[in-house]
């Protein structure tokens, strides 16, 4: 029996994210702390300073419900904070204030494209920590702490554990983001922290177990295998490398006989490894108490009304519409809606062409044109479609030239390139193709003999039979067209010319 069909894995995701606020959770401080000068950011509130009084952010608030309602989740009537308390250098107060009986949003979930469905528990809304940051120097070693950070709003996606492989782990994570991101949520930047990823993973033997109101239990008189955290997780990607690395390490563990203990773990990017950190062996005891500084605040219908009219179309409907309406295909359109620019690149250039062509047509060409050649080229210069510069007018223009057959397709990607890569005005140049190539089409004969003439070496080596030759001579017309002529036609020209 292969392991997999022995063992089934079992994954929680805990995700922190940073919302898009301007001040503070619950003071007036400025949120934007990336690259500022430490502790500019501070004030007695976010510094813990004794009797200061913590005012919650109406905004920050809004943030979390709106997550909420985009992973349809129950919204609580009545906000209740807590305090959660510890004892760490980067948490001033002694205690982190958070949500812990009641979340804001509860019951909620994501699809994913394989049609399983990523059950969510809750979303609460909390507080972010300061920064420490550990230095030697002479063989001394010390910790410096930044407090910009303390206080910024973070909301925390609890799942249940629910999710059943690494790749669908990476897909929840990777969807979260692009909702808070299309939202405006967050910018839910991995690498500046601003979102933050925890799994939690266990592994059990199939047939074993059940998932009864988000607990894992035990069938019979089965023994569950503890479940190892993972922490420090600063990209998509290595949700899921550490996941399959965990999987797989505690498979093993279990296959010889080791018992595996309730753990937390670091993901080290570099080696591409989990390390140990720490063991648990009960559950931390956090000594929640109401947060007494911060009355009951409620959320009433018109609340709700008035955050859902932020919710706009979403990457998931967008890839449903696009297939359904235009026949795009699903990871065209995927592609294409993973991030809100891309889908708004992509919506007006399909309008521009249905100013000519038919919605579907214009569509699928403005699908086909991005994926096969606009993305890359703007990649390989470095740029998002969205930062280009070129104007959605002149890529239908070239597009629809290139339909007409004014020049090929290397042509096409020529203008296109110079395009992208020098800002460049490409209208006049496609006319002037056009132009041309009217122009050409009278005379394409006289240029192919005129190429026949100039060429006699090539001429020759075909009619000693090497075929390869007319390449060469369709080539030189081509160039002599400026590339605006049908090579096909030009072929064709060539041998009738090449018989006489
Ligand atoms: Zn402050
Ligand atoms: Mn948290």
């Amino acid at each position: 029996m292969s392991e997999n069909e022995k063992y089934d894995v079992i994954i929680g995701l805990e995700i922190h994210v940073q919302t898009n606020t301007k001040s503070k959770m619950f003071c007036k401080c400025p949120t934007g702390y990336f690259q500022k000068e430490p502790n500019t950011h501070v004030c007695p509130v976010c510094l813990g300073l004794p009797g200061a009084l913590p005012i919650p952010n109406k905004r920050a608030i809004e943030l979390c419900i709106l997550m909420g309602i985009a992973t349809h989740c129950n919204i609580d009537n009545e906000i209740y904070f807590d305090r959660k308390h510890y004892f760490y250098p980067d948490l001033p107060k002694g205690y982190q204030i958070s949500q812990y009986k009641r979340a804001i949003c509860s019951n909620g979930y994501i699809d994913l494209s394989n049609g399983n469905k990523v059950e969510i528990e809750r979303i609460h809304q909390e507080e972010d920590v300061a920064k420490s940051t550990h230095h030697s120097e002479n063989g001394k070693e010390y910790t410096l702490i930044d407090y910009n950070k303390s206080g910024v709003p973070l909301i925390e996606i609890v799942t249940k554990p629910c999710i059943k492989s690494a790749s669908d782990a990476k897909e929840f994570a990777s969807k979260v983001r692009q909702i808070a991101r299309y939202l405006g949520i967050s910018d839910a930047d991995m690498e500046k922290g601003q979102m933050r990823c925890e799994p939690n993973i266990s592994v059990q033997e199939k047939g074993k177990w059940e998932l009864k109101d988000g607990k894992i239990l035990p069938i019979g008189d089965y023994k569950l295998n503890s479940k190892v955290e993972v922490k420090n997780i600063g990209s998509i990607s290595a949700v899921e490398k550490s996941i399959e690395y965990e999987v797989k390490r505690l498979t093993e563990e279990i296959e010889n006989g080791k018992e595996i203990i309730q753990q937390t773990r670091g993901w080290n990017a570099e080696k591409g490894i989990t390390e140990f950190q720490r063991s648990k062996e009960t559950a931390d005891d956090y000594r929640y108490m109401p947060e007494p500084d911060i009355p009951v605040i409620e959320v009433s219908n018109e609340d709700l009304e008035r955050i859902s009219k932020e919710i706009i179309e979403l990457p998931d409907e967008k890839v449903k519409r696009y297939m359904r309406n235009w026949g795009v295909s699903k990871y065209a359109a995927e592609v294409i809606s993973s991030t809100k620019e891309n889908a708004r690149y992509f919506e007006s250039l399909q309008e521009e062409l249905n100013k000519t062509l038919d919605e579907k047509e214009s569509a699928i060409e403005a699908s086909n044109w991005l994926m096969g050649t606009v993305y890359s080229i703007a990649n390989a210069s470095g740029k998002d479609v969205s930062e280009m510069n070129i104007d959605l007018g002149d890529l239908a223009l070239l597009i629809l030239s290139f339909k007409e057959g004014v020049f090929t397709k290397n042509k096409a990607e020529e203008l296109l390139k110079e395009c992208i890569e020098m800002d460049k005005d490409i209208s006049d140049e496609i006319n002037k193709l056009k132009e041309e190539k009217e122009s050409n089409s009278g005379n394409l004969v006289d240029i192919v003999k005129g190429v026949i003439n100039s060429n006699e070496k090539a001429v020759e080596d075909y009619k000693n039979g090497k075929d390869a030759s007319i390449g060469f001579l369709v080539g030189k017309v081509m160039q002599e067209t400026k590339g605006t002529a049908n090579p096909n036609d030009v072929r064709n020209i060539l041998v009738e010319e090449l018989k006489k």
